[in-house]
């Protein structure tokens, strides 16, 4: 069986859906669930909802846009009788209920965010069963358990695989359509898994299934050696191994979640990223292999923060204050990504997520004297070349660099 996984791009409009129909409708003989992601941008759209938390005149016409957005693709799909027309309707309801309901701020979050993915679903599902092909609507939120932390559910990965082995009947008859980012937590709760994080949803369903493959459908015509719109000269891989496919989402390429690699490496599932507007084009193909001499690799991650805390006293940085911090980043789920010390001060940087930071800020502030830039991008260039090397060092704006045998960083003004 094989699972795949389409994003918010792939499904963003009616004639969007129809590709997907077709794609999935070419590969009807076999044993296939997929993996759907929110409609386009609905996921920053009712996240601006979940985290007003108000029920002010403002919020009510961002969700009264957001079923607009639905009904519009609904009316291309379906005949004006069709029931999908009142099931969405009613979503105004839920995401107003859960709005009121007294729910910590994260909670609120997960039960109103998720909500994009449970209608894209069933906007799916319901369209693949109009064209003919025998479907069944899988609620995510009933195989994959994860603990309470909302947001950033963390995987119970033995629940969650005694629930998914049960899908192995159904998959036999039916193609399986399910939600990515969402799973449940021990009370019942829905949970999301982090943003982006559908990739990983296709993962855990392919690992617990024992899929023979996973395939993303993407905007892109693969893994790209960098960002085509950053640099039109990126060239797309035709395999990479699964190391070198982890290291890029770690350094911040977008194209697959960070998340997605390790349950399907450590079954030796191979990761395929193919083109949803092309499905004629090869792709790249992730997988345990050998590659030699991979161009230079370029990954840009945008809004950083990079802060160096000093000590005052002329005494040195050491293990306990470096604790002090780490202690401090690991208490709010923050996520370093470059370091550099000396003597006196300890540097690092992290993703501006502006609340967390903020506050990270000012407790480090009670132990240091601590000096924040923000708006700053991190480059990495994987296996170097001289050029690229010299390149990305000598650019206009670098504030820190780092370099080892294989990989340079460099983080610069944006
Ligand atoms: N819809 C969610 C998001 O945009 C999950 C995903 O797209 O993977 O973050
Ligand atoms: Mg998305």
């Amino acid at each position: 069986m094989k699972v795949f996984k389409f994003g918010g791009a792939s499904v963003k409009n009616a004639a969007a859906i129809q590709n997907v129909a077709k794609i999935i409708s070419t590969h009807r003989s076999e044993p296939l669930l997929v993996v759907v992601s929110a409609i386009g941008k609905t996921t920053n759209a009712l996240e601006e909802v979940a985290l007003s938390g108000s029920d002010d005149s403002a919020v009510r016409t961002k969700i009264e846009e957001i079923l607009f957005a639905h009904l519009a693709i609904v009316a291309d799909l379906f005949p004006a009788s069709h029931q999908l027309n009142k099931d969405i309707r009613k979503f105004k309801e839920v995401i107003a209920t859960e709005i009121k309901a007294n729910h910590s701020k994260d909670k609120r979050y997960d039960q109103v965010v998720s909500l994009g993915e449970v209608m894209s679903s069933l906007i799916l599902a319901q369209y693949l069963q109009h064209t003919g092909l025998n479907v069944e609507w899988v609620d995510a939120r009933k195989y994959i358990c994860t603990d309470s932390t909302f947001r950033e559910g963390k995987v119970d990965w033995a629940l969650t695989r005694s629930r998914i082995v049960e899908l192995k009947e159904q998959i036999k008859t039916r193609i399986l359509i399910t939600q990515g980012f969402i799973g449940s937590s021990p009370e019942g709760d829905t949970t999301t898994l982090g943003r982006e994080g559908s990739d990983f949803s296709a993962a855990i369903f392919a690992s617990c299934l024992g899929a023979e493959s996973v395939t993303i459908w993407k905007d892109v015509p693969g893994v790209m050696s960098a960002d085509p719109k950053r640099l039109p000269a990126a060239t797309t891989f035709d395999e990479l191994p699964f190391r070198e496919a982890a290291e890029m989402t770690y350094y911040g390429a977008s194209v697959i979640h960070p998340k997605t690699i390790k349950p399907l490496a450590n079954l030796g599932i191979p990761l395929l990223v193919k083109n949803f507007d092309n499905i004629l084009l090869p792709g790249t193909r992730i997988h345990e292999c050998k590659v030699d001499r991979l161009p230079p690799l370029i990954v840009f991650k945008e809004n950083q923060c990079l802060i160096s805390c000093h000590v005052t006293d002329y005494t040195f940085i050491d293990e306990s204050q470096i604790g002090v911090i780490f202690n401090e980043l690991s208490s709010r789920n923050l996520k370093v990504n470059l370091i550099q010390n000396s003597a006196i001060s300890f540097s690092f940087c992290l993703d501006f997520k502006e609340e967390k930071v903020m506050e990270l800020i000012s407790e480090l502030g009670k132990h240091f004297e601590v000096y924040y830039n923000t708006g700053l991008t991190l480059i990495t260039v994987k296996n170097y070349d001289s050029e690229s090397f010299e390149k990305y060092r000598t650019q206009k704006g670098v504030i820190l660099e780092q370099s080892s045998r294989s990989t340079l960083q460099v983080l610069v003004r944006s």
